[in-house]
């Protein structure tokens, strides 16, 4: 018997649920996974179809359409023709509002849906979606709900005559292109401003996961959206990617995933449009620990929350733990007794689980391939987790932490995008901060100091979009979130990330006639 509330349940409900409601509801839950366009659901036009796997277990999750540029013609036909009606884009400000307001109150109606549905698709830990994925969304969506009417246009200074007005308009048609590992709350960061703003959105969501999109785009038109606003193509990136990016009718991608992808999207406004262009890319966060920091327990459960959360399938994962050599062994006897502790490998339906499987087995091995190269380049294995026979069939990769690193080894200087951590002892700030800056990534870090000339300098002089100071991983709404050199061009969250969307219209007014 199905011992589940039913889905409508909320948030606060799924935080009740057990691993066996888990389970349970894994099995009943609608896995759609079917194109949205127009207002419908639909499969490709060709009829073909690709497997979602269950990382955790190997077993087929769900086909989903196997989408190219024909299917990816006629979604972004639909949303120019929504675009132009004016249904959305002219809609009065506090009606779209409204609309998105619905929209977010029907997401966390589906919480538990879009919870099991996440952990099937790519084993992200439950208890994380329910305690992030999950608020963090409702959030980006009501923020930007919020910030539509604070929009404003500027009437400037000129000649007594003229009159000179700005006025904000959205671009039109914005392609979202998403990754698969923050499945939800990516796609709200990429779809709740261009929405707000009054475009209309075609979204191609990650081949690994593609369940979550398709049920977005449904609750979207429940909640009164109209057809075409919102369309969803699923499909591989060579082949549905690509033809959006490259669309002669699309205004402007806003891409999230890795720096190589990110940068053909730059080539494919120049090969086109020259549509705009958000990126946001990869990472390889330094994390700077000082001697003179406050409580080394704590810094130590932040190094290890900092590389390890979501599977180190973080874009700004601190998997570079830069360390002063006088407290070195101290954090990292710390970080390995926390790790040991908190890291738990699992089935990621149960709540009790920390840490699930990689998204893929050929992502798994690809990490494995990091782990090889940390051993022959000469890094000390301190510490790797157990992980259990039953997991066996799953893409599990064991936590991982590598001491005795030197900067130019391969783990200290790729996105691993995995659970290994390289820790680098240096000899105070300045080097630290010199080997923090030699990356060309530029996506976060932190620095752990109880001196706040220090942490100020740090502020001023790190290359990296986000800076925590004593902290790892804190967020907000109104946080802008990018990248400085190849971690991406663009911002996410924040009001900036909105007006984004826009472009300005100068209007000129002769007073004399
Ligand atoms: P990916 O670059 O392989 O894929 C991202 C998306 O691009 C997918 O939807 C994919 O189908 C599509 N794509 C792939 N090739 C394409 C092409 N030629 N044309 C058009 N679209 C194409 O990245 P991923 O493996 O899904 O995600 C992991 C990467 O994402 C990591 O590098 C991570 O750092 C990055 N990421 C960055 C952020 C951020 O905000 N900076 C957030 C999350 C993830």
């Amino acid at each position: 018997m199905n011992t589940v509330a039913p889905i409508q349940s909320g948030l606060a409900s799924a935080m009740d649920f057990k691993h066996a409601d888990w389970v349970s509801l894994s099995e009943s839950v609608d896995r759609d996974a079917r194109n949205f366009i127009d207002g419908e659901v639909c499969e490709a036009r060709s009829g073909d179809r690709f497997e979602s796997i269950n990382p955790s277990t190997g077993e087929v999750l769900v086909l989903a359409p196997r989408s190219n540029a024909s299917d990816v013609e006629r979604a972004v036909a639909s949303a120019r023709r929504a675009f132009r009606s004016g249904v959305w884009s002219k809609m009065a400000p506090r009606d779209r509002m409204d609309v998105l307001y619905r929209f977010t109150d029907r997401i966390a109606a589906h919480a538990a849906e879009f919870a099991v549905l996440e952990t099937l698709d790519m084993g992200k830990p439950i208890s994380d979606m329910l305690n992030a994925d999950i608020p963090d969304t409702l959030l980006t969506f009501r923020y930007f709900a919020e910030a539509i009417d604070k929009m404003e246009g500027a009437v400037t200074n000129t000649p007594s005559d003229m009159m000179h007005m700005i006025l904000r308009q959205p671009l039109g048609v914005v392609a979202c292109i998403a990754p698969w590992n923050f499945v939800l709350l990516t796609i709200a960061w990429k779809i709740a401003p261009a929405l707000a703003a009054g475009n209309t959105v075609v979204l191609k969501p990650a081949e690994e996961a593609p369940m979550t999109a398709t049920l977005l785009a449904k609750l979207f038109v429940e909640a009164g959206g109209p057809p075409g606003v919102f369309n969803v193509v699923q499909g591989h990136g060579e082949e549905a990617g690509k033809p959006l990016a490259l669309h002669m009718d699309v205004d402007k991608i806003n891409f999230t995933g890795s720096t190589e992808v990110g940068k053909l999207m730059h080539v494919y406004s120049g090969q086109s449009n020259m549509k705009r262009v958000a990126s946001e890319c990869g990472g390889k966060s330094p994390q700077i620990f000082l001697p003179d920091l406050h409580d080394l327990d704590v810094a130590a459960e932040y190094a290890v929350n900092g590389v390890f959360a979501n599977q180190g399938e973080v874009c700004n994962s601190g998997s570079r733990i830069l360390v002063d050599r006088s407290i070195a062994d101290d954090l990292v006897e710390r970080m390995v007794r926390h790790a040991r502790a908190s890291l738990v490998p699992g089935d990621p339906l149960d709540p009790g689980t920390t840490t699930g499987p990689l998204v893929t087995h050929a992502h798994c091995d690809r990490v494995g391939t990091f782990f090889e190269a940390g051993k022959q380049d000469g890094a000390k294995l301190t510490f790797q987790s157990d992980l259990a026979s039953e997991l066996s069939a799953g893409a599990y990769f064991a936590p991982t932490i590598f001491t005795e690193v030197t900067p130019s080894m391969r783990i200290a200087r790729e996105e691993i995008f995995g659970p290994i951590a390289s820790v680098i002892a240096v000899d105070g700030f300045e080097e630290a901060m010199t080997i923090a800056n030699d990356s060309d990534y530029g996506l976060a870090a932190s620095v752990w100091t109880g001196d706040v000339t220090k942490a100020m300098r740090f502020a001023q002089d790190i290359e990296a979009g986000t800076v925590w100071i004593n902290s790892f991983d804190q967020f907000d709404a109104t946080a802008p979130f990018g990248g400085f050199k190849q971690s991406g061009s663009g911002r996410d969250k924040c009001f900036e990330s909105l007006l984004a969307h826009t472009q300005t219209k100068s209007v000129m007014i002769n007073l004399l006639n």
